[in-house]
Parts: C-alpha cells; sequence; structure tokens
C-alpha cells in the first residue's frame, strides 16, 4: 500500500526506511496501513500547526523517552530527600506526564485522549503506567522509535496503584497543608475534590509548570476544561480551528489496535458488515439503577421499553424502515445492524422482527451481535479486545445509536467522525418522545467538570462562564462538551 494512505489515515507519523518503504514501525502494526481501507476519508482535515505539533512531540519522546540519556537523569528526581522546589526544571531538561489507568476501556481511552492534549500543551512527554498489560496488549505504539510504557523499573513504580487524595503528593492535598514533595500527583476521578479541580485553573498551571514529574490519575474526557484555562487557549485555537475534532484526530493518531484486536475487527467487518449498502451501529448500555441515581440523578426501573425505543428513534431519522406486516420481500437495499451489548435480549428482540417482517419500503435488514459478555471484566485480555473491537467496528458504521452516559460510545463516535443520536431512556416503561436527540458535534462529554471554576482562587474565574463553543452535554445537564 503506498506511504499516502497516511494522509487518509490520519497517522502523522509516515516513518520512512533509507530505502523508502516504511520503516518496522510502521510494518509492526497492520491498522497502521490498512484502516484506510475501512474507514471512509474523514471530511475533516488536521491543522498543519497540529501536524507540526505531532512530529515535534514525537522528536521530544524520542529524545526523552525510557532509558533515554535525559530519562536517566531525570527519575533521580524521584530518589528520596528530592523536593519539587529544590529542582526547577531548565530549560532543555524533560518533563513527564505519568497516566494512571482507571475505570473501564471507554474512560480509559478519553482520559488518555485528554492526556496527551496536556502533554502536548505543556511540553511533557506521556508516559502509560500499564499495570495489566492491557494498552500493551491493544493499542500500537504510537510514537515511533520510543516506547510509550512507563518502564517495569521506574522507581516508585510500586506506588503508583495506592496514589490517592489522602497521599501528601497529591496536588489537593500539598495546596491544602503547603507540602512539597518530588513529584505531584493529580486526582482527577469522581471523588476528586474543590482542591484537585483547581489543576484547571491558570495558577495552578503556572506552578506545574515547574515539576518534572506529574502523576495523573484520570477517566474523564476533560478536554473542554482545558479550553476554559486562559494560557491554553490561544494554542488550542491554532491546533484545532474546528473544536469538534480533537479527540476526532487525537483519537485516530493516538489508538491503533494491536494485530490481534485488528483481526477481530477486520474478521468481522467482512463478515457481517462489509457487503451491505449500509452500515448501523446501535450502542446498547445499560448502567446499575444506582449508579444512575448517584451520577446522572436519573432514576429507572426495568428497562422493557429500551428495544421499543431504539426502533422509535430509528424509525423518526431514516435510520431504519418500520415493518410491513403484510408485505412481501422486497427489492431495497441491505443494511446490517450491529448492536452491541453486554446482554443479548435487547439486540433478539430487534433481530428477530427483522427476520419475521418484511420492510415498508422493501430493504432488507440484518441484525448482528459480535458478543454478549454478560458484564464488565476491565482487565481480562480477551474481553478487552473485544471491547475495543466493537468501539473501531461501531466507528466504521455509516449511521450510529449510542445509550446516553456512556463513554464506549463517545469512543465510537469520535473515531468514526459521527454524529450520532442520542438514546432517551425510558422511565416507567414509556417510550421517551422524543427517542432520541442528535448529538451537536462528534465530541465526547466532560461528565463531571468543575463547578465551581477558580474561585477558590481570588481574582480568577476562568471556568465560570462556558465558551461560544462549550455547552452542556445533551444526555447530562452538568457534562460539557465542544461544539
Ligand atoms: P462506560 O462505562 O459505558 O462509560 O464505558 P467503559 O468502556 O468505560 O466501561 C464499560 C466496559 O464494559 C467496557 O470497557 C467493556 O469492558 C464492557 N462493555 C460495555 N458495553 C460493552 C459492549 O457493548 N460490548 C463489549 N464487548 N463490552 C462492553
Amino acid at each position: 500500500i503506498h506511504p499516502d494512505f497516511d494522509e487518509r489515515n490520519l497517522d502523522f507519523s509516515s516513518e520512512k526506511g533509507q530505502d523508502g518503504s516504511q520503516s518496522s514501525y510502521v510494518k509492526a502494526c497492520l491498522s497502521r496501513y490498512e484502516s484506510a481501507l475501512y474507514r471512509k476519508e474523514s471530511p475533516h482535515k488536521p491543522s498543519p500547526y497540529l501536524i507540526s505539533k505531532l512530529h515535534q512531540y514525537e522528536t521530544l519522546h524520542k529524545r526523552c523517552g525510557p532509558y533515554t540519556e535525559s530519562y536517566n537523569r531525570t527519575i533521580r528526581k524521584l530518589e528520596p530527600g528530592h523536593m519539587t522546589h529544590e529542582h526547577e526544571t531548565s530549560d532543555n531538561e524533560c518533563k513527564y506526564l505519568v497516566r494512571i489507568p482507571f475505570d473501564g476501556l471507554g474512560n480509559r481511552m478519553l482520559s488518555l485522549a485528554s492526556a496527551f492534549l496536556y502533554a502536548l500543551l505543556t511540553d511533557r512527554v506521556l508516559l502509560v503506567y500499564d499495570n495489566e498489560g492491557d494498552t500493551a496488549d491493544l493499542f500500537c505504539e504510537p510514537f515511533p522509535e520510543t516506547t510509550w510504557l512507563l518502564p517495569q523499573d521506574f522507581p516508585i513504580r510500586n506506588r503508583l496503584d495506592y496514589l490517592n487524595q489522602e497521599s501528601p503528593e497529591c496536588y489537593g492535598n500539598m495546596l491544602k497543608h503547603s507540602g512539597n514533595s518530588s513529584f505531584v500527583y493529580l486526582h482527577l476521578i469522581y471523588t476528586f475534590n474543590d482542591y484537585d479541580k483547581l489543576f484547571f485553573c491558570d495558577q495552578d498551571q503556572i506552578f506545574l509548570q515547574n515539576v518534572s514529574w506529574v502523576i495523573m490519575k484520570s477517566q474523564f474526557y476533560f478536554v473542554p476544561s482545558l479550553f476554559l484555562i486562559k494560557s491554553f487557549e490561544q494554542e488550542l485555537a491554532t491546533l484545532f480551528p474546528e473544536k469538534e475534532t480533537v479527540f476526532h484526530f487525537l483519537g485516530r493518531y493516538l489508538f491503533f489496535p494491536s494485530n490481534p484486536v485488528w483481526e477481530l475487527i477486520t474478521r468481522y467487518h467482512r463478515t457481517y458488515l462489509e457487503k451491505s449498502d449500509e452500515k448501523i451501529g446501535i450502542q446498547i448500555r445499560i448502567f446499575d439503577p444506582r449508579f444512575l441515581a448517584a451520577a446522572f440523578n436519573f432514576t429507572t426501573s426495568t428497562l422493557e421499553a429500551v428495544p421499543d425505543t431504539i426502533l422509535a428513534c430509528a424509525y423518526d431519522n431514516n435510520v431504519l424502515p418500520r415493518i410491513n406486516p403484510n408485505g412481501s420481500l422486497g427489492s431495497g437495499k441491505s443494511k446490517s445492524v450491529m448492536v452491541t451489548s453486554l446482554t443479548s435480549k435487547y439486540y433478539e428482540i430487534i433481530r428477530d422482527m427483522y427476520w419475521e417482517h418484511s420492510t415498508v419500503n422493501g430493504d432488507v435488514i440484518g441484525v448482528f451481535q459480535p458478543s454478549s459478555e454478560g458484564g464488565q471484566k476491565t482487565g481480562n485480555k480477551k474481553h478487552d479486545r473485544k471491547a475495543l473491537a466493537e468501539i473501531y467496528l461501531l466507528s466504521l458504521t455509516d449511521k450510529l445509536i449510542i445509550s446516553p452516559w456512556s463513554t464506549f460510545g463517545y469512543v465510537a463516535q469520535g473515531l468514526g467522525g459521527l454524529r450520532p443520536w442520542i438514546l432517551h431512556m425510558p422511565k416507567n416503561e414509556i417510550v421517551p418522545n422524543p427517542p432520541c436527540t442528535q448529538a451537536m458535534s462528534m465530541e465526547p462529554c466532560f461528565q463531571k467538570p468543575p463547578s465551581n471554576g477558580c474561585k477558590m482562587r481570588t481574582g480568577v474565574d476562568s471556568t465560570g462562564a462556558l465558551g461560544s463553543y462549550i455547552r452542556q452535554c445533551e444526555d447530562t445537564s452538568q457534562g460539557i462538551k465542544l461544539v
């Protein structure tokens, strides 16, 4: 395949060997050069500035990555006795962002992309703590001739699992008790408090500039709040003239499925999707009612009305035709519907309906579901591979219906460059009217942005007002997203 695929692929790092062929880095990752065969060309183009920034980043990562001279020098700062205020970073010195994963795959991908953007903005090198080996198993190395995996012998590796809000290195804690340490830990998960949230303020970014090692645990797509930090505003505007393309580009740049996952994707695509005239994705994610009540203030009983809600959404928006009780086989288009869900019960209802009846316009509808895993088993390799394959397959569809509040669906929409229809979950067995809302943009939602802004800091309030390109999310009014 001609290296030109790189452009279509948004793989900005077309490393070539001396003979002009791709380097082993490209060859080792099948999805890196085959994905262009499966994806429609994106109507969006990355800005030249974004492309050059990514190239610069690749050079930085290669210079500062694991076991380079700079890395070996900088890890000494993590030895006991070193304090952040004692060693201001000098110009040529490398600074790092170590990322600790949290939660399911969708959350991990969104927060990893957010961490990468933060690293780009602050000239840090992103290193991924991959304790369970899932990142290495699921994704190709994104940066040429180096690794993004945190070395096994990283000095404080055995502490990373235990860092929490009580740790003396926790940024929020340091502010409360004016402590000092050899690194700073950022606690950006759902339990974060008002002090932890000051990370999103200008003044705090100034302090962090001089810290060599920043360690971050996050589960969120926190990019929208980076846009609300004044000192990043200009740079972000130049990087992303089209605001809604942030995850679309960063996700496509970072997340090339590993060869085993790519096999799952391509095999499924060839068998069930490729031959139809139109590909439709339906992502069904049912959360525990107690979680929904606590996190999104949504109450629900049983969910028997889910299939009818999905169908109502599909009919209203011309995604699927209604059935014709008296009709015979038509000669319309063929449509493949891929349903993803942890259970098969919703899918079976939709499948049977289109098998037992013809449709009003003669379209023939095939309904498939790759897996029904029963429950979330993050950390189990086979399970996670299927989860990534399904997210990716959803991103290859022409039209997408997703469930509210689910990062699994957000990743698919962003990678695919799709504006999906987001379901309204039924209450009391009644199909909501309308049954769904089309997303304003393909960007994921930051479900729990800081709401206090930076008011705790006198005189600064960068997050008080939403910018013209930041709106409330479609599926949760407390969330914000770029449009
Ligand atoms: P969220 O909880 O919906 O925001 O998404 P996450 O991806 O963060 O966590 C849910 C996890 O449950 C996924 O990563 C998968 O491990 C599993 N899961 C949820 N829905 C599906 C599905 O439709 N297919 C598969 N294979 N796994 C799923």
